[in-house]
């Protein structure tokens, strides 16, 4: 089993993370990485993080937006060079997260924007897999819906915020003009409510698949009519990949709860809630019933593990350890020119050094 969808803040979690992966039962997992404005991205950890685990660690690095961030001081590579970069260096593939509406907020740059042209050829003519948050839960749109543990927090989206149509109008313009792109929308791209829809966007697109990190409304939302998500994820079972969204720095106990909400989900016609102790973002146990589908074991392989080997390889590709430790120089010089947060470069930096 390899789960693709799992993140890493600090690289003093790396070995804390090795176990989460085999405390779940997962031989190999995928960290992608995240944008952000005090850190620029988590790409320096995750090096560190291949570094140590170089048999059980795919990477999908960010892009590095700091000529944005610092009103055009800070001078980055263009998109494409640094699409350039992160195949040099040995990562698996690409984590976009610009088009969920924080982030997109923070970057300005609408995604079907000529400013990403460039980059998103270099990705189409590489081959190269893109794991691409999109959107968000829709209930995030509706204040009275919004599930309490996300309200609490702030998440939700008024009228100041683009639709949530808006961003899969955006996406939709770039998949057409870059048909052949291998793209994994993570969160089953926050379509489970319409099952019909993401049929239609998988026949569309070739290179589309999804995954299932929850969003534990996906399996809200499916878990109304199982028989016809079932039929959905055998017809599609070649499409559907696996994830957790599992935090490097959880407890073993939280790791398992979220990976068996989903494996409990694939593989057993259980009818269950989420355990009481489960992560925040699971929300709590009275939120609904969710119904397993029993899955074959030919589509369970291929949700599993054969989709994601197709996607990004059977084995990690190997680091350039010295070109990592070159490339987190530079994003450390860039974060304190910020005045940002340099801990978890200086953390992944430090052990970079000692991997050499
Ligand atoms: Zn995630």
């Amino acid at each position: 089993m390899i789960d693709s969808h799992v993140h890493l803040r600090w690289p003093s979690d790396i070995e804390n993370l090795n176990k989460l992966r085999e405390a779940i039962g997962a031989q190999r997992i995928c960290v992608v990485s995240v944008i952000g404005k005090n850190d620029i991205n988590d790409n320096p950890g995750l090096y560190a993080a291949k570094s140590a685990h170089p048999e059980t660690t795919y990477i999908f690095t960010a892009l590095d937006h700091s000529v944005h961030f610092s009103g055009g001081k800070i001078c980055a590579p263009s998109m494409e060079k640094q699409i350039d970069e992160l195949l040099a260096v040995g990562a698996d593939g690409l984590k976009l997260i610009e088009a969920k509406p924080t982030h997109r907020k923070l970057v300005d740059i609408p995604i079907d924007s000529d400013r990403y042209a460039a980059m998103f050829e270099r990705v189409q003519d590489a081959g190269l897999p893109v794991t691409w948050h999109v959107a968000d839960p829709e209930e995030f749109w509706y204040p009275e819906l919004t599930p309490s543990w996300a309200s609490g927090r702030g998440w939700g989206y008024d009228s100041t915020w683009p639709a949530k149509e808006s961003f899969y109008e955006e996406v939709d313009s770039v998949l057409r003009r870059y048909p052949d792109l291998k793209v994994v929308f993570a969160h089953f791209y926050f379509l489970s409510a319409d099952l019909g829809r993401a049929g239609a966007l998988l026949d569309e697109f070739g290179g589309v698949h999804l995954d299932l990190a929850p969003g534990i409304e996906m399996m809200y939302n499916m878990s109304k009519d199982p028989a016809t998500a079932r039929e959905f994820f055998i017809k599609y079972s070649d499409r559907i990949v696996f994830g957790t969204d599992i935090e490097a720095a959880s407890s073993e106990k939280e790791a398992k709860i979220r990976a068996s909400v989903v494996t409990r989900w694939l593989e057993t016609d259980d009818d269950y809630r989420v355990d009481p102790e489960a992560d925040y973002t699971l929300g709590p146990p009275e939120d609904g019933i969710i119904r397993g589908m029993k899955l074959p074991n030919e589509s369970l392989d291929n949700i599993y593990t054969n989709n994601f080997e197709r996607l990004a390889g059977a084995k990690p590709k190997t680091l350039n350890v010295e070109y990592a430790l070159e490339l987190s120089l530079r994003q450390l010089d860039a974060i304190r020119a910020l005045g940002g947060e340099p801990e978890p470069a200086v953390e992944a930096i430090d052990m970079l050094k000692a991997g050499i």
